[in-house]
This record gives C-alpha cells, structure tokens and sequence, in this order.
C-alpha cells in the first residue's frame, strides 16, 4: 500500500533549525510530560516533535508494521516558513529536499518525496524545484497561498509553468485557518485546515489555472477539503453568472477529475462520495502520519490513483 500523505522532518533540519533558532524565534516547549517537546516557528502552530517525526528508522517501523510498502514524505507545514525573508527560507528548502533525496535514494524504492519551495520568492520557488526534481523528488509540497494571495494569482505563474512543464506533483497542503471566529474547541485544525484547501482548489478551479497547466498533478489534501460536496452550488454558479463561468471550458464539477485527492477523510461515506463525485482513479490513499489526526494505518480503500500520480 502506498501513502501520499505523510510528514518526517530529517536530522539535517532540526540541526539547521537549532542552528538559526534566533533568527526562527524556534522554540521547543515542554507542555506535557507524557509527550515530547513542542516545538514552534515564530510563535505559530506548535506541534509535538514525535520520534516518529524525526527518527527515520522508528518512521521506517512504524511504516513497515502499517502495512505501507511505498511512502511519498513531504515536509511539514510548519516549517514551509513562507513569513520569513526568501533567503532564510531557500535556505532551508535546500538543506531539506537535500536531505529528503538522500533518504530516498538510500531506501531501495521504499520512498519517494516532495520538496519544500520558496513560495514567497516564485522565481526562487522555480530554482528550488528544479534542483529537486533534479535530485529525484517527484514534486512539492506548497501552502494554499500566503499574505492573502492565492496561487492563481500571476505573481505565481513562474512557479506553476516550472511544475507544468516537469509535470510535477504539487500537493497544496492546508495551514491552520487564522479566522478570528476560529479560535477554540480545535476548530482552526477541525474545519479551519479543510476550509484552506476549499478555498484554494475553488480558486484554482474557477481561474481556469487547471486548462492552463494541464500537465500539472495537483493533489488536495484531506479529501479537498468541502469542495466536493459544495459542487452543486458552483455548478449552479456557472449556469447563472458569466464571473463563474468566464474563464472555465466546462462545467465546475468536471474539472474535479483534474485535481487528485487523498483518502484521509476518516468516513466511509464521504469516501463513497468522494469516489464518485470525482472517480476512483483521482484518489489516493494517504495518513497524514504521524500528526495526531492520521489514519493509521492508512485506508486501502481507494488507491487507482496512484498509477497516474506516480507512474507506477
Ligand atoms: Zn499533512
């Protein structure tokens, strides 16, 4: 079984991370004497440094007794680290896809990864991906955005032409959802993380960036987050107001088969749903191990995807 959606952060960016800790306002806070140190970037979303997290053979074991035969790690949103200046952040893009491609290459076609890119500097964005794929990595892993811009957005364009033209896998992956009614009872994890994605992939989907980098593997989180199951009302949009329809070829609900989505959705359901809404070749099954909310192991259910995703 293979999994899309998985995190490790490798000894080289924790050392990187100690070694710019001022710079990071890196913070290793010791809430709970049952867990391990949480650790924070610049005062935002904490989160536990398991040893899963950061010891590749307790990941490796834990991997082999799952079940999963092939992993696809991506970095951890949290230290995607788009708030801080492009050179810091390349920085750390080059120590991680670095070190993530030496894992890979020594781990006999047991893994595969994603790199992390300078989102906030595009053009350094589109270096850090060619030395990565270069390097064997099969995509990235990027935030829905950053400052208010969403990826349609041209400044990002140079970015999106590299990964088409690579015919990368770019897997958008949520961050915490900052609104202010969002505050308590884990609602920015809870809903805020899907909500991220619903916006994103909406925003995608209506620019019309999906015909424009057609050869692009754009790969959504969580089940995409709410878009699925609100695809009605863009359809109904289409119909009704040339500002929904404008950019687009066909209707909203057939450009759902051009994204691919990952099976965390914990909810047979919605996983039937999603299935048919979007078919079964465009899922791919996923944990997001070893983060506290993971389906581990992973859901089998669902896997076609993978042969278009990976070539394999
Ligand atoms: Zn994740």
């Amino acid at each position: 079984m293979h999994d899309f959606h998985t995190h490790f952060v490798p000894e080289d960016v924790i050392t990187w991370i100690k070694d710019n800790k001022k710079t990071l306002q890196a913070k290793w806070i010791h809430k709970d004497p049952a867990k391990e140190d949480f650790l924070s970037i610049n005062d935002k979303w904490a989160f536990e440094l398991k040893y899963e997290f950061i010891h590749a053979n307790l990941y490796l074991d834990q991997m082999n007794s799952a079940g999963v035969t092939h992993a696809v790690i991506s970095p951890i949103p949290q230290l995607f680290l788009y708030d801080f200046p492009a050179e810091i952040t390349s920085e750390l893009c080059s120590v991680y896809n670095n070190s993530l491609a030496n894992w890979v290459e020594s781990s006999r076609g047991q893994l595969s990864a994603l790199a992390t890119v300078s989102l906030n500097n595009p053009t350094q964005a589109v270096h850090d991906l060619k030395d990565a794929m270069r390097q064997g990595l099969k995509g990235a892993i990027i935030g829905p955005g950053l400052n208010g811009q969403l990826l349609s957005n041209p400044h990002f364009s140079p970015f999106w032409e590299e990964a088409n033209s690579q015919e990368a896998i770019i897997f958008i992956h949520p961050l915490l959802s900052e609104d202010p009614r969002l505050k308590q009872r884990m609602m920015p994890n809870l809903i805020g993380v899907p909500w991220e994605t619903t916006i994103c992939a909406t925003d995608i989907l209506l620019s019309g960036l999906l015909d424009q980098y057609s050869k692009v593997k754009i790969l959504l989180a969580h089940g995409g987050g709410f878009l699925p199951y609100q695809i009605g009302r863009l359809n109904k949009g289409y119909e009704q107001w040339p500002l929904v329809s404008n950019n687009l070829n066909k209707q909203p609900i057939e450009y759902l088969r051009d994204f691919w989505y990952d099976n965390v959705l914990w909810n047979s359901s919605s996983l039937e749903y999603l299935a048919k809404t979007v078919g079964e070749d465009r899922i791919v099954p996923g944990s997001d191990f070893p983060f506290d909310l993971s389906a581990w192991p992973p859901e089998k259910k669902f896997s076609k995807g993978t042969t278009a995703l990976l070539g394999k």
